[in-house]
């Protein structure tokens, strides 16, 4: 098998299989498919395809026994639950997709927790403002991420704010950072009040 098979290479067959319509009308849909995966990734059906793709998603994950990490989307689950694998492979595409496009897919509960942990360090004994400004960026990139993750599992990523404009949501309710480090980064993102529940800082789509 090709090393791996990704959403997109799956997406690229679906979409090859759609444009043989026109040179073989008589053909099914799932013959078309079959057609796609050999022509594009030489694979004996889709079918095949489709195992090579469940191989490449469980190359992420490890699995003692009792609980199923995958390293890739972050997901915790029941190896032997078949529902778990089944929000799970759901999962991993969505995240895959939100990668795809936003070149990136938030950090993981323990990377935002050590990074927030190095942000309050110096956001209290950094040498300069600048050092101390740096350490409430890394604190506000720990909330956004785990804000951005919680609008990936919930399907609303493609609305959510891009870091910058997430900050300017926030700033109205950072007042247990110091005021000189607010100050500066007020100056730079600017502020919008009522976007983002105060004491809160997930983002969630307005309501119509
Ligand atoms: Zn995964």
């Amino acid at each position: 098998m090709p090393t791996s098979i990704s959403l997109k290479d799956v997406e690229r067959v679906k979409k090859h299989a759609k444009s043989l319509k026109s040179t073989y009308p008589h053909l099914s849909h799932s013959v078309r498919l079959n057609r796609a995966a050999q022509e594009l990734f030489r694979a004996r059906s889709y079918h095949e395809l489709a195992k090579w793709r469940e191989t490449t998603i469980a190359s992420y994950v490890t699995d003692d026994g009792a609980v199923a990490i995958c390293k890739f989307c972050g997901l915790y689950f029941g190896p032997d639950i078949r529902e778990d694998q089944q929000l799970h492979r759901k999962r991993h595409d969505v995240f895959e997709e939100a990668l795809n496009a936003l070149g990136r897919i938030p950090e993981q509960h323990r990377e935002r927790e050590d990074r927030k942990r190095a942000g309050y360090e110096l956001i209290y004994e950094g040498n300069n403002i600048e050092e101390r400004v740096n350490g409430a960026l890394e604190i506000l990139h720990a909330w956004f991420d785990r804000s951005l993750e919680s609008s990936i599992e919930n399907g609303f990523w493609k609305r959510h704010p891009k870091f910058e404009v997430y900050v300017s949501y926030m700033m109205g309710d950072l007042t247990q950072f110091p005021d000189d480090v607010r100050k500066v980064l007020e100056g730079r993102f600017g502020r919008q009040d009522g976007m983002i529940k105060p004491g809160h800082s997930y983002w969630y789509p307005p309501a119509h």
